[in-house]
């Protein structure tokens, strides 16, 4: 018969960090943001647990190195060749930009290859075995997403590998035989349609909540992925243990992000001389990696079986990368003097999230500038 859960699922505006008393911490400066990871698999790597999705539009080198040099965590997507990422590292090196961040994208397609890809950067880049390694597939239930990251395990015996999308803890005891980091999130992302499509997806605070313990109790990581609004809701990921967040749509506004600005002149309602004043607006172009445009532009069209699950989008051009970062990692800091953590990593010990009806004071949202 089939199951009704009436457990209502909650997403991060359902939620709030209820500020409470906590150790001494007079300044965020005295926050400590990055954190020691030790994997399930052998290694280690230090930062602040953020990436950049593995997108086409934001897993570009440019935000990579700048997430890199700021001590967070970065993918590169898939459609990259083996000599576009030689050159990358090559000028990460000269730059001194570290990369032991640095997470490389493979899919399920035609893996065989990409496991070649992986192999050749390996001989190409001096990573001493231990290149990290995403797979990515939105929907990693296939019994091939277990078998590739099964191969590539066999490969890459000492790398940290990231594999997901997943949207359920039974299947994560599973996937750590091999991977030691599960990402989890399905349908949440800003250019996703799958909800739509499908019917399918969890909402992302109920999904970490049950996810993080099954993971963390084998010495498993998990990133939540996708559904990032606000820097609020990063620290909110955090307080639910989740080890890692991945965003794209809060980094495709900025400038480092692929694409060009694009400008759009609208009538306004306000009246100039007897005329409709004009106002023009910056925006950049945002698609989902299933979108009918990624498909047309990487994978020579839809196939004639399948719906795109993403969606192409014009967001708003918002300007420094540098500046949302700072945005981030300050409101994270903030965050651990509101709830008394020293450090990202005592977030979840020292949180207590609570059920809301109401995030925001909206009453002037239409006068700001
Ligand atoms: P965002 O931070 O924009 O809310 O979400 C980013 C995440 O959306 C990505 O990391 C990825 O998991 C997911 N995503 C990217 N492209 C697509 C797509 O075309 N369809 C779906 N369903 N999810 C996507």
């Amino acid at each position: 018969m089939t199951q009704l859960l009436s457990e209502q699922y909650l997403d991060y505006s359902d939620v709030l960090i209820k500020p409470k008393m906590g150790i001494n911490l007079n300044s965020r400066k005295d926050v400590a943001l990055e954190r020691v990871f030790k994997f399930k698999h052998g290694q280690v790597r230090t930062g602040l647990g953020l990436f950049n999705a593995n997108m086409a539009t934001v897993g570009n080198f440019a935000v990579a190195k700048k997430l890199l040099n700021k001590g967070m965590f970065a993918t590169i997507h898939k459609h990259y060749t083996i000599d576009e990422i030689s050159a990358f590292l090559i000028e990460c090196r000269k730059d001194n930009v570290p990369v032991d961040n640095l997470f490389i994208t493979i899919g399920l397609k035609n893996s065989e290859d990409q496991i070649q890809k992986l192999k050749d950067l390996e001989s190409r880049y001096d990573w001493n075995n231990s290149q990290n390694i995403c797979i990515d597939a939105p929907n990693f239930y296939i019994p091939k997403a277990q078998d590739v990251l099964a191969l590539v395990r066999r490969e890459f015996p000492k790398s940290v590998i990231m594999a997901g999308n997943i949207a359920s803890a039974d299947v994560c005891l599973k996937l750590l035989d091999n991977a030691d980091i599960i990402k989890c999130g399905i349908g949440s992302g800003s250019a996703c349609l799958t909800r739509k499509q499908t019917g399918c997806g969890v909402p992302m605070v109920s999904l970490i909540l049950e996810c993080a313990d099954i993971v963390h109790s084998v010495g498993g990581h998990i990133c939540a992925d996708g559904g990032i609004v606000d820097v609020g809701d990063i620290c909110k990921a955090f307080c639910l243990n989740s080890d890692f967040v991945m965003a794209g749509g809060i980094f495709a506004g900025t400038d480092d992000a692929e694409g060009e600005i694009i400008e759009k002149t609208y009538l306004t309602s306000e009246i100039i001389d007897g005329k409709n004043k004009t106002e023009t607006k910056s925006f950049k172009q945002y698609y989902g990696m299933s979108s009918e445009y990624a498909n047309n532009k990487f994978a020579g069209g839809m196939g004639n079986y399948k719906t795109s699950e993403g969606r192409e989008l014009l967001i708003p051009y918002t300007g420094s990368l540098d500046k949302c970062l700072q945005d981030i990692t300050g409101g994270i800091a903030s965050c651990c003097t509101y709830i008394g953590a020293g450090s990202t990593k005592s977030m979840s010990k020292c949180a207590t999230l609570i059920r809301v009806n109401n995030q925001l004071n909206k009453v002037f949202e239409k006068y700001s500038v």
